[in-house]
């Protein structure tokens, strides 16, 4: 997949996946805007592979979507940036629900709307992709207020992919199981909850970074030119144990 001349937006390009995925976009050609909330981050992107940077906070709705508008025009969008706090569902807090709410579900939308509007107001084509979770699909404990940001994620994808495709804009969403970046280190660094979760997961293994961006390039390339709408498991077959 080649991506010569495509610009990218990618949220969340600091670490783990989105970096994984704003880096496998730029060797490949593509000149990727990074939004995401550390400058030290965006620097360091900037320095390995010349990616364009815009710090911001993305829970904050109204510099999320200034940020957006100025990291525009894109040809693709990649909504990666997420955020997760360990509580089981007797104490999930407001302030926690809120937060992952906004993170992992408002700015999607936000930057999503943006990006689509800019795009159909040219008359352009796109793709986005909205990098969910396993967690959208079953209910995985200590993670309440996650699984419901995830899930609400899931929604969005499905209604922008029957609206915005007639007008030339696909959308897809991928739920990667645990993938081995610094978030997992926060859910996953318990031994016995690791070996339960890797126990489930038929390959015999959490996922890397690139497992997940080599995926996302796939959904955001025109060799996918026919796949929209979908909720596409990077889980090892997860979801069939
Ligand atoms: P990481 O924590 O490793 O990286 C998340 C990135 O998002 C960081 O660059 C972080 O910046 C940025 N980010 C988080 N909150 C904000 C914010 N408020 N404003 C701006 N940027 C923010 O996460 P992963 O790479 O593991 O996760 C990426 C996506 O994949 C997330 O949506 C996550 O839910 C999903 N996912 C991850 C799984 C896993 O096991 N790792 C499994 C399934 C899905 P900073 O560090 O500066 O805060």
């Amino acid at each position: 997949m080649d991506f010569t001349g495509k610009r990218v937006v990618v949220t969340g390009a600091g670490k783990g996946i989105g970096r994984a995925t704003a880096l496998m976009l730029a060797k490949r050609g593509a000149t990727v805007v990074a939004l995401t909330r550390s400058q030290a981050d965006l620097d360091t992107l900037k320095a390995e592979a010349g990616c364009e940077g815009i710090a911001v906070d993305l829970a904050d709705a109204e510099a999320t979507r200034e940020a957006a508008r100025r990291a525009l025009p894109a040809d693709l969008l990649v909504n990666c940036a997420g955020t997760t706090e360990l509580q089981s569902f007797l104490d999930v807090t407001v302030e926690a629900f809120d937060l992952l709410h906004a993170v992992n579900t408002r700015a999607p939308m936000i930057v999503a709307q943006e990006y689509a509007r800019e795009t159909l107001g040219r008359g352009a084509k796109g793709a986005i992709v909205n990098v969910s979770s396993v967690a959208a699909f079953v209910g995985i404990p200590d993670h309440a207020a996650y699984c419901a940001s995830k899930a609400g994620l899931d929604g969005l994808t499905r209604v922008m992919a029957k609206e915005l495709a007639p007008k030339g804009i696909r959308v897809n969403g991928v739920h990667p199981t645990v993938t081995l970046t610094p978030m997992a280190v926060k859910a996953w660094s318990d031994p016995v909850k690791a070996a339960g979760m890797m126990g489930r997961i038929p390959v015999g293994r959490f996922a890397d970074p690139d497992d997940v961006a080599e995926v996302i390039l796939f959904l955001l390339s025109d060799e996918a030119a026919m796949v929209n709408g979908l909720s596409m498991p990077i889980d090892g077959g997860y979801m069939i144990a």
